[in-house]
C-alpha cells in the first residue's frame, strides 16, 4: 500500500496530506510469493533494472554486433532469446487486449511494425494505469448512466472499489471509494436552480444576523427586482449584474464580503487567549447523533447552537457530477451531541444557521476550512465569524503533519478512518458506515481545539502571541470569498501550459476548441469538466488530431458519454484545427519549480471567434496585447507571450466581429460548423468592452420574435439623458452612503434595527417551521422555482404549502440558460466607462491592485485591513481549476 501511495505521488505529484497513514500489520499475502505491494514492486523494479543493465551490455549495433553475429552460437542464442522475448511481449499485449502479432511479422518491415505495436500497447497500458491512479486519486471515471429526468432508480446499489481481502475491522484498506450507481441528481430537487452562467458569483445572503453594518439594500430588496422586464430571459445573477453595471449602483456591495466589516472589527476576547483545561470528548458510543433533514429539526439545532460557546463543523462535498460542486452533508458537534445535516434536502434553509455561524461570541472550529468557507457561501449563503482552524493551529505548532487523521492520532489516540473521504456523498439514504465516518470528522474536534489552544500558550511560555496568530489566520480564511470559475479566452492556455508537451499550431487550436466545447457543455449539463472530457483525453485528442470520428473515440478509454453523443461535433472541431497552417509552438514549462508561479491569467483582446490567433504572419512582431479586464501590472509572461507572438495577429480587432463575406464563403463546411459552435461561446461582458463594432448574435438579431430582439429595441429607445440622469442619481446615492459609513455608532443601531425589522416582516424561523409542520405533517415537499430565482424570503415559506401544489414538479428538468440564443450585446449602446469594466477575475484575484468601481475605497476603516489581508493571500483565492483536488 505504501508503494501504491508512492506511485501515486510520483504519478500525480500531488500533495496529499490526508490519506497518508500507512496501515500496519498486514499478514495476508498480496499475491503468491509476495507479502505486500511493496514487496512486489521492489521485485518488479529489480527485474527491470537487471534487464536494462543486460541490454546495455549487449554488443552495440554496427561493427561490434556484426562481429559477434558471425559466430553461429551467438546467432542461435540471439534467435532463441529473441523469440522468447517476443512471445512474452505478445502475451502481455494479449492480456491487455492489444494487437499482438509480434512474432509473425515480415522480417524486413517487421521491426518497424513491431515497434509500433509496442508503442501502441504501451499507450494502452499506461492509459489504464493512469485511469486506475486517477480513480484511486478520487477522479471517478466509471461511466454512470445519464439518468432521464424524473427516473427513480429502483434500488441503490453500493459497490466499493479496491476493497482488499475480507478482513473485516482490520485496517488493511487505505481508502475506499463508495459509489452508488444510478443516484438521482440532487440538483433536480434544488428549489433555486444552479447558476452555471459565466458570470461572477454574487453572495446569496438576503438577511444578515449579528450585523454591525446593515446588509446593503441590494441584497435585501432582491425579491423586488425580479419584476424588471429586461430580466426575463436572463439568469438572475446576470440580470442583476447588467442592471447594476449600467446604473453603477451596488457594484461594490455585490462583490464585497457581507461580513467584512464584522470580521474586521472582530477581536478575540481574553477568555479565548488564556489557558483552560482541555475538556475530554464523550466516547462516540455515548454521544447522541441526530440526522437532520427537516426544517423543524434544523431550527431546533440552530437554537441549540445559539446557546453553546463553541461547536465544530465539517462538510462533505461532491464535485464529479456537477459543474460547480455541491455540499452534500454538514456535520456539527457540540460538547454533548453530534449532528449530521442533509444539506441536499435543506439547501435552501441552511441560511438560518447564520445566526450562530456569524455570532462573534461562539467559536466555530473547523479543520482546514479553506474549501468549507467557500462551499458555505456558494451553496447556502453562510458565513463564519469567529473561526478557529485546527489546520492552521497545527501549522503554527509545527506538527509533523497537519492532516486531521494525524491530529486525531496525536491528541486522541484514535486511528482516523479517512477511507470514505472520497465516497459519493450524494448517496441517500446515507449508509451507516458513511454516517459514522462523517460524524467522526467533527466529534473530536472541540477537544483537539482545547489541546491546541493550551499547547499554543505553553509553546510561547503563556504568552498569547502564537494563539493570536492562529485566530488571525483563521479570520483570514473566513474572509475568503467564493469565486465562480470564469471561462475566458485564455483559460485553455493555463491548462495547456501545465502539460509538459509542446503543441504545434494545429494541436493548440484543437485544444482551444475542445476546451471551449467542454466548458460550454459542462455548464449546460451541470457536469464537471472532468466528467465531460477529462484533461488527459483532451490532450490526447489534440495531440493525435484524429482524421475520423472513430479516432476520437479511440483516444478515450472509457469513452465519456458526452463525447460519444457529440463525437461528430468534436470531429468537426478537430477538422477545423487541422486546417490551420502547421507550425511548431514551443511552450517552455516554467523552470522555477519550487517558487510560487506568478499568475499569468490575463484577459487580452482575444476572443474565441478569433481564428487569427493561430495564423502566423512571418514578419509580424509580437505586439503587446491590450489588457482589458485586469489591473495587473503588465508583467510579461514569457511563455504566454511567446505563444502570442507566434499565434496572434497583433491587431486590436478582436471584438470587431465583421468577417469579410469572402472569408466566410471560403470556409469549408467543417470550418463553418466549427465557427458556429464557437460563436455560441460569447463573453457575456463583451458589451462592456470598448468596441467600435457592436457585436450582435446573428440568430437573435435577425429574429424579431425573439425576446432579445424585443428587449434590444426597448433598450435602444432609452435616451442618453436618461442614462445620465440615472448615473447622477447613483452618484448622489453613493455620496450619501459614504457619509453614512462615517457614523459608525449610528450604523450599529441601524443594523440592529434593520435586522429586527426584517425579522418582524418575516415570521421567525421557529414559526415557519411550526407552520410548515402544521401544513404538511412531517416531511415537506420541495417547492421548485423558476431558474435563477433567488433564495426566497422567509415570509414566502409560509406560502410554500399552497404554492407547491400549483407549481411544476421538482423533476421537471433544469433547462440551463442558453447563451447562444441571447444577444447580450443589446445593451452595448451604453457608453463604456473605463473604470467600470468588469473583470471576471476581480473578485478572486489580487485585490491589492483592485480598484473598486468608481475608484473609491469601500469602507474607510474596514477597507484597509481587508486589502492587506487579501494582498498577502491572493494566490489562495484564485482557483481556476474546477473541480479542485
Ligand atoms: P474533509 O474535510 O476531509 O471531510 O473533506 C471534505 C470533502 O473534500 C470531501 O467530501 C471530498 O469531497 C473533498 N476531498 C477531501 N480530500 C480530497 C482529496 N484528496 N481528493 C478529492 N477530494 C477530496
Ligand atoms: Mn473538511
Ligand atoms: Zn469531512
Amino acid at each position: 500500500m505504501a508503494s501504491l501511495k508512492n506511485k501515486k505521488a510520483v504519478a500525480s505529484s500531488k500533495k496529499d496530506d490526508t490519506n497518508s497513514d500507512v496501515p500496519e500489520g498486514e499478514d495476508k499475502e498480496f499475491c503468491p510469493g509476495y507479502k505486500d505491494v511493496d514487496d512486489f514492486v521492489k521485485y518488479g523494479l529489480g527485474s527491470v533494472l537487471l534487464a536494462t543493465k543486460a541490454s546495455g551490455g549487449l554488443p552495440q549495433a554496427g561493427d561490434d554486433f556484426d562481429f559477434y553475429r558471425s559466430f553461429p552460437g551467438f546467432q542461435e542464442f540471439c534467435e532463441v532469446q529473441g523469440d522468447q522475448l517476443l512471445l512474452c511481449m505478445s502475451q502481455i499485449m494479449q492480456h491487455h487486449s492489444c494487437r499482438s502479432r509480434m512474432r509473425d511479422c515480415d522480417k524486413l518491415t517487421g521491426l518497424e511494425e513491431r515497434f509500433d505495436l509496442v508503442v501502441d500497447s504501451n499507450d494502452v497500458i499506461l492509459e489504464k494505469v493512469g485511469i486506475l491512479l486517477d480513480e484511486a486519486d478520487g477522479v471517478n471515471r466509471s461511466q454512470q448512466p445519464v439518468m432521464p429526468a424524473g427516473f427513480q432508480p429502483p434500488k441503490i446499489v453500493i459497490s466499493s472499489w479496491n476493497r482488499k481481502g475480507s478482513s473485516s475491522g482490520s485496517r488493511s484498506e487505505t481508502f475506499r471509494l463508495l459509489q452508488a450507481k444510478n443516484i438521482q441528481r440532487p440538483q433536480l430537487k434544488f428549489k433555486e436552480k444552479v447558476d452555471n452562467s459565466n458570470t461572477p458569483f454574487i453572495p446569496k445572503i438576503f438577511i444578515k444576523p449579528n450585523a454591525l453594518k446593515p446588509l446593503p439594500s441590494y441584497f435585501t430588496t432582491k425579491h423586488m427586482r425580479k419584476e424588471r422586464p429586461e430580466d426575463l430571459d436572463v439568469p438572475a445573477a446576470l440580470a442583476d449584474f447588467i442592471h447594476h453595471q449600467r446604473t453603477q449602483e451596488h457594484i461594490e456591495d455585490m462583490f464585497a464580503h457581507p461580513y467584512q466589516f464584522e470580521l474586521d472589527h472582530l477581536t478575540v476576547p481574553d477568555s479565548l487567549l488564556s489557558k483552560t483545561e482541555p475538556k475530554m470528548y464523550k466516547p462516540i458510543e455515548e454521544t447522541p447523533c441526530s440526522f437532520i433533514e427537516t426544517l423543524e429539526d434544523l431550527v431546533a439545532l440552530s437554537e441549540k447552537l445559539n446557546e453553546v460557546s463553541e461547536f465544530a463543523v465539517d462538510l462533505e462535498h461532491h464535485s464529479y457530477r456537477s459543474f460547480l460542486g455541491v455540499t452534500c452533508l454538514m456535520q456539527i458537534s457540540t460538547r454533548e451531541q453530534d449532528f449530521i445535516i442533509d444539506t441536499l434536502e435543506l439547501r435552501s434553509e441552511m441560511y438560518i444557521l447564520n445566526e450562530s455561524f456569524t455570532n462573534p461570541s461562539t467559536v466555530k472550529v473547523f479543520h482546514g476550512a479553506d474549501s468549507d468557507i467557500e462551499w458555505l457561501q456558494r451553496d447556502f449563503g453562510l458565513y463564519v465569524v469567529n473561526l478557529f482552524d485546527t489546520h492552521q493551529a497545527s501549522r503554527v505548532l509545527n506538527l509533523a503533519r497537519n492532516s486531521l487523521d494525524h491530529l486525531l492520532k496525536h491528541y486522541c489516540g484514535t486511528d482516523a478512518d479517512k477511507r470514505y473521504q472520497l465516497a459519493d456523498w450524494r448517496i441517500r439514504p446515507l449508509p451507516d458506515e458513511m454516517a459514522h465516518y462523517a460524524r467522526s470528522d467533527t466529534h473530536y474536534l472541540l477537544y483537539i481545539y482545547d489541546c491546541m489552544k493550551a499547547e499554543l500558550l505553553d509553546f510561547n511560555h503563556g504568552q498569547p502571541g502564537l494563539l493570536q496568530s492562529v485566530w488571525n489566520k483563521s479570520k483570514d480564511i473566513s474572509l475568503k470569498k467564493y469565486a465562480k470559475p470564469i471561462f475566458t479566452e485564455e483559460s485553455y492556455l493555463e491548462v495547456q501550459k501545465k502539460q509538459k508537451r509542446s503543441f504545434n499550431t494545429q494541436q493548440l487550436a484543437a485544444f482551444r476548441l475542445l476546451f471551449a466545447w467542454r466548458d460550454k457543455l459542462a455548464r449546460q449539463e451541470d457536469e464537471s469538466t472532468g466528467y465531460v472530457l477529462p484533461a488527459h483525453m483532451m490532450i490526447k485528442i489534440s495531440e493525435e488530431l484524429p482524421k475520423e470520428p472513430q479516432g476520437i473515440i479511440a483516444c478515450c478509454n472509457p469513452v465519456p458519454p458526452m463525447v460519444r453523443q457529440q463525437v461528430n461535433e468534436l470531429h468537426l472541431l478537430v477538422q477545423e484545427a487541422r486546417e490551420m497552417p502547421l507550425l511548431k509552438v514551443e511552450i517552455a514549462t516554467p523552470k522555477t519549480k519550487g517558487l510560487a508561479p506568478t499568475r499569468t491569467t490575463k484577459v487580452t483582446l482575444f476572443g474565441p471567434h478569433d481564428t487569427s490567433r493561430v495564423h502566423i504572419a512571418d514578419d509580424e512582431l509580437p505586439v503587446k496585447q491590450g489588457v482589458l479586464f485586469s489591473d495587473d501590472d503588465h508583467k510579461s509572461d514569457t511563455d504566454v507571450e511567446k505563444i502570442r507572438s507566434l499565434v496572434a495577429s497583433a491587431k486590436i480587432t478582436l471584438f470587431e466581429e465583421p468577417v469579410a463575406k469572402e472569408i466566410l464563403e471560403s470556409l469549408s463546411v467543417a470550418q463553418m460548423k466549427a465557427r458556429r459552435i464557437i460563436e455560441s461561446f460569447e463573453n457575456p461582458f463583451r458589451m462592456y468592452l470598448p468596441s467600435s463594432g457592436v457585436h450582435v448574435n446573428e440568430n437573435a438579431k435577425s429574429d424579431p420574435s425573439s425576446k432579445i430582439f424585443e428587449i434590444s429595441q426597448r433598450w435602444k429607445l432609452r435616451t442618453m439623458e436618461q442614462q445620465q440622469r440615472e448615473l447622477e442619481l447613483a452618484k448622489k446615492a453613493k455620496e450619501e452612503a459614504k457619509q453614512q459609513a462615517k457614523k459608525a455608532a449610528e450604523e450599529r443601531r441601524k443594523a440592529k434595527e434593520s435586522y429586527k425589522e426584517s425579522l418582524q416582516n418575516v415570521a421567525t424561523v421557529r414559526q415557519q417551521a411550526a407552520e410548515c409542520a402544521k401544513v404538511d405533517g412531517k416531511k415537506r415537499e420541495r417547492v421548485p422555482s423558476e431558474p435563477g430565482e433567488s433564495t426566497p424570503k422567509p415570509s414566502k415559506k409560509l406560502k410554500s404549502a399552497e404554492k407547491k401544489k400549483t407549481k411544476a414538479s421538482p423533476q421537471e428538468s433544469f433547462k440551463p440558460f442558453d447563451y447562444s440564443q441571447s444577444d447580450l450585446k443589446v445593451f452595448s449602446d451604453t457608453k463604456s466607462k473605463d473604470n467600470s469594466q468588469f473583470d471576471p477575475n476581480r473578485q478572486a484575484c489580487d485585490p491589492k491592485k483592485k480598484k473598486m468601481a468608481g475608484g473609491k475605497k469601500s469602507h474607510s476603516g474596514a477597507g484597509n485591513r481587508s486589502m492587506s489581508y487579501l494582498a498577502g493571500t491572493s494566490n489562495r483565492g484564485f482557483r481556476h481549476n474546477w473541480p479542485k483536488r
